[in-house]
């Protein structure tokens, strides 16, 4: 049996620049194998939704086509990881498996649970964390307890000292010289049906090398005017560098590096979000499906099916809304003003429960990310932390009048809406039947009556908020 290999583990860190895991098995001299698993061995609660599986196939296309270039290949396997890694460990000679640790719940049972059960196999193991700039141990508040407000937590990130420096991809790979057999990527089944695929292949070229070109294009075009521009879903005035950092195709510390030195405050104050993000599922792993704060577990939440599937057809007939909910589902992204007046729809509007669009979400967004998706859902709903106060109900005409003053971006999302004028392009609703006539729209016909009252449902939301403090 040939001996003496190193194994390295791809899991959310799918590129070779600042790859902490890759850089050390590269300078052990010994053959590099690298290795993807498809966990499909069990039901893992928040197992990856379709706009995530089309990006990870993409992702992992690229990172075969880089590690190619260095003299290796991506090996793949599917199943159970630690069955497959130790399957493939016994079958190649590999005597060491290294990987950079994912940090989410679920991850971070099986990677103690994989430690061990590669040592008692005699497989000697390396792991890096690399996924976040800051460890949830070292950030703490002066009582030594987790961060729970987010300004004080940047304010302690910001005294931390700086982040270490990226390091570079390695210059050469060796792959070992022997027959490893894989399966090929469509194997694995990842690609959605291809009518879903479409839109979203039109907007996104998953790959670390496309991580540093749009990177290198936002903080030489964009990032002046990101504290303004961020606001307006209309504008590209944000980095979409989201699903690229998920899936770990640019690390954070490279990001932090060159932010710095462009003296992007607020887009790292921004970054510090997703630390916040991880900082808090890491110490409350139970957010994902129950409130951080307590007494929510009480909230009367309705239960309207109809309702729930307006809101994510985009169908609810207030034009803000059903542009961000459109804007979703047809490109896998949605702006982050939109995720909060679509989210603070759901959960106050329609008063359905948080979790119901976290999972939708959860299915359709090319970067969902277990800390940010749970973190800011709680947030708009008011039940998580630094969360928005409960009294504070978006209403969608005016976000939408505020955010997109010339009704842009509901045009582009909307085009059946594309003749109504700017002063009633949010609120069809109040237009002139002669308005709408000439713009060829027939409300409940060619796009829906509202589905509630704004107000009144308003105060319903206050009142079952109400409740809970009552009780
Ligand atoms: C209800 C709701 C659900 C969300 N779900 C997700 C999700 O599943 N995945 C996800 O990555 N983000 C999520 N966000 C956060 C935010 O909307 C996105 O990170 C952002 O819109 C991505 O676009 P960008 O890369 O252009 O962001 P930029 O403005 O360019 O920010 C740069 C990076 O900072 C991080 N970031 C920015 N804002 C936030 C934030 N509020 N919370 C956490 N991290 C942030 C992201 O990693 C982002 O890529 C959610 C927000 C809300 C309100």
């Amino acid at each position: 049996m040939p001996g003496g290999l190193v194994m390295v583990w791809f899991r959310s860190d799918l590129r070779l620049t600042d790859n902490p895991a890759l850089q050390f098995a590269a300078s052990t001299g010994k053959p590099v194998l690298p290795v993807f698993v498809r966990n499909t061995a069990r039901d893992v609660p928040w197992a990856q939704g379709r706009a995530s599986k089309w990006w990870l196939h993409e992702s992992l296309v690229s990172l075969d086509a880089s590690l190619r270039e260095k003299g290796a290949r991506l090996i793949l396997r599917d199943g159970d990881p630690g069955l497959a890694l130790t399957a493939l460990a016994v079958e190649t000679g590999a005597d060491t498996i290294v990987w950079n640790s994912p940090r989410e719940p679920d991850g971070r049972e099986t990677d103690a649970e994989l430690e061990r059960q590669f040592r008692r196999a005699g497989i000697s193991v390396k792991v890096w964390p690399s996924a976040y700039l800051f460890s949830p141990d070292d950030i703490r508040t002066r009582e030594g307890k987790p961060f729970l407000v987010f300004t004080p937590f940047w304010n302690a990130c910001r005294a931390e000292k700086p982040p270490r420096e990226p390091l570079p991809a390695p210059a050469r790979l060796p792959f070992p010289e022997i027959t490893v057999r894989s399966p090929s990527l469509d194997e694995l089944g990842l690609l959605p049906a291809p009518d879903r695929a479409e839109g979203i292949r039109a907007m996104w070229k998953p790959g670390e090398l496309t991580a540093h070109k749009v990177l290198d294009e936002f903080l030489a075009t964009r990032a002046h005017a990101y504290k303004t521009d961020r606001e307006f879903p209309g504008i590209h005035g944000t980095s979409r560098l989201s699903a690229h950092l998920h899936f770990g195709e640019i690390s954070p510390h490279a990001l932090w590096h060159r932010a710095r030195e462009a003296n992007a405050v607020h887009f790292l104050r921004q970054l510090c979000w997703r630390e916040f993000a991880s900082h808090l599922l890491f110490h409350y792993p139970h957010t994902t499906d129950h409130p951080l704060k307590t007494e929510y577990n009480r909230f009367p939440w309705n239960e309207d099916t109809a309702a729930l599937s307006a809101w994510k057809t985009g169908n609810t007939g207030f034009p803000f809304v059903d542009a961000g909910m459109r804007e979703l589902w047809a490109t896998g992204w949605q702006h982050n003003r939109m995720r909060m007046v679509t989210a603070s729809f759901l959960t106050k509007d329609l008063l359905l429960n948080w979790t119901l669009g976290a999972r939708w979400f959860w299915d359709t967004l090319v970067d969902a990310d277990l800390a940010n998706n749970t973190l800011g859902w709680q947030w708009v709903a008011g039940c998580g932390a630094d969360a928005a106060p409960y009294y504070r109900v978006f209403n969608p005409v005016l976000q939408g009048e505020k955010f997109d003053p010339k009704g842009e971006y509901v045009r582009r999302w909307i085009p059946e809406l594309a003749g109504v004028s700017d002063r009633f392009i949010h609120r069809p609703w109040e237009a002139p039947a002669g308005e709408l006539r000439a713009a060829g729209v027939k409300l409940g016909s060619t796009y829906p009556s509202p589905i509630i009252h704004h107000e009144e449902a308003r105060k319903r939301a206050l009142a079952a908020y109400a409740s809970l403090r009552r009780l």
